[in-house]
């Protein structure tokens, strides 16, 4: 049923996993079956219902890839980037790009169509969160890895005044998850809170509006902004990563760009060291990617997750990010000394003062003033980059 070369439309092939046999599923013509997954082609436009199908099914969607007109999928770019030199030569410099900014404004948003929204917590997790996808082609949009969109949710406020835009940060790099230069991603946390007073849960307005949309809904999409996050163009560069929870967005977009892109102008050979806090394992988003990026490329990439809510400092506390950097303290120290090593820190406003204190006793034990090294050296040279919300 949903195997027809549909010339018209973008075709793309989902990999399904746990679907039932059963009369319905069996009247269909899928194509492939292969160590338990199943393979289904399904024109743009049929996806939403195909999605429902699917979870009517019983069935999970394990990946989306594009068919006709679009870049190979991520997943088949194995070379590392460190191994792709250029035959030897010497590496291409990265070509200065201009920096986007405000392509779209509020009172003239793009509209971005949903290609996919799934659920990035697993069983055992705390809270929703969720990589959506939105297909931008067709529009002027164009962005880098470390910038934000803003997304206008539908609807009105208390006061039937249009609602105001949320932030986001990208989630994908400026190719895309396709690589095809056709889509933004995002990762969203739905807010939910429980009203002080009177006990009752609160969600969020956009958080809740983008949780719930389904493939082909449209969006109203503002920006590109920021210019805070933004990878150096040296390839050899350190980049450290300070993530909690939703944080991760940007540094998923930093990863991809230097380990699962093979972009002639940034053959990434330097070090990065991803700090990820999260409640739970099962909060850690994209986890399976990164284990993979981290298994492929021991020598560039470090994962060091801290959970807070399952291990413990040697104290008896639990396990914050900043716990996590006060163990490394030293050896970040260290490397901070080299010119081109980058800290950028995405996430919760609170995760701020843990790492500063972290820090300062690894200055203090070299006998240097953490506020003065930071304020005179880091952020003096732009490698101090920091985005909390
Ligand atoms: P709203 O309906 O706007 O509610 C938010 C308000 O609720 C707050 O202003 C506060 O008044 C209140 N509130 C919130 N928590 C509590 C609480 N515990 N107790 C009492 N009151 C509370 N979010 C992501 O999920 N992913 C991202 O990648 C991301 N990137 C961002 C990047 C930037 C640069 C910025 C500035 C923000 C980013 N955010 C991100 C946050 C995002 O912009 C929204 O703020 C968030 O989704 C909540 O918006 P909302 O409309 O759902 O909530």
């Amino acid at each position: 049923m949903y195997n027809a070369t549909n010339s018209g439309s973008r075709m793309f092939r989902y990999e399904v996993v746990g679907l039932r046999q059963n009369a319905e599923t069996d009247k269909t013509d899928y194509a492939i079956r292969n160590s338990g997954s199943q393979f289904f082609n399904v024109p743009y436009d049929r996806m939403n219902q195909f999605m429902q199908q699917i979870t009517r099914w019983g069935g999970k969607i394990v990946s989306i890839h594009p068919l006709n007109g679009a870049a190979a999928p991520l997943a088949a770019t194995t070379e590392p980037a460190s191994n792709t030199s250029n035959n030897g030569a010497a590496p291409v410099k990265e070509k200065k790009v201009d920096i986007p900014v405000n392509i779209y404004r509020p009172n003239n948003p793009c509209i971005g169509k949903v290609i996919s929204n799934q659920e990035l917590v697993r069983e055992g997790g705390e809270g929703t969160v969720k990589h959506i996808i939105f297909d931008i082609s067709g529009t002027e949009l164009r962005y880098l890895e470390g910038q934000s969109i803003g997304i206008i949710p539908a609807g009105t406020d208390a006061n039937g005044k249009p609602h105001k835009l949320r932030l986001y940060s990208i989630a994908s790099t400026r190719h895309g998850d396709f690589q095809d230069d056709k889509t933004v991603s995002l990762c969203v946390r739905r807010l939910e809170y429980k009203d002080k007073e009177t006990g009752e849960t609160i969600y969020g307005v956009c958080s809740s509006y983008l949780n719930q949309l389904q493939p082909g809904d449209e969006v109203k999409i503002t920006g590109p902004v920021g210019k805070e996050m933004l990878l150096p163009d040296d390839p050899e560069a350190t980049i450290i990563m300070l993530a909690t929870g939703t944080g991760i967005a940007p540094f998923r977009a930093f990863l991809w760009r230097m380990f699962k892109e093979n972009n002639p102008d940034y053959q990434f050979k330097g070090l990065a060291w991803l700090f990820f806090g999260v409640a739970y394992t099962a909060n850690i988003l994209y986890k399976d990617e990164l284990e993979e990026l981290q298994a492929k490329y021991p020598d560039h990439f470090r994962l060091t997750y801290a959970i807070s809510r399952e291990q413990k400092t040697p104290d008896g506390g639990k396990m914050y990010i900043q716990g996590r950097i006060a163990e490394h303290a030293d050896e970040i120290w260290q490397l901070l000394q080299k010119k081109n090593t980058h800290v950028y820190m995405c996430g919760l406003k609170g995760m701020e003062p843990g790492i500063d204190e972290a820090m300062a006793a690894a200055a203090a034990k070299n006998g240097a003033d953490w506020q003065e090294f930071l304020k005179g050296t880091l952020k003096k040279e732009g490698r101090w980059h920091v985005e909390t919300y």
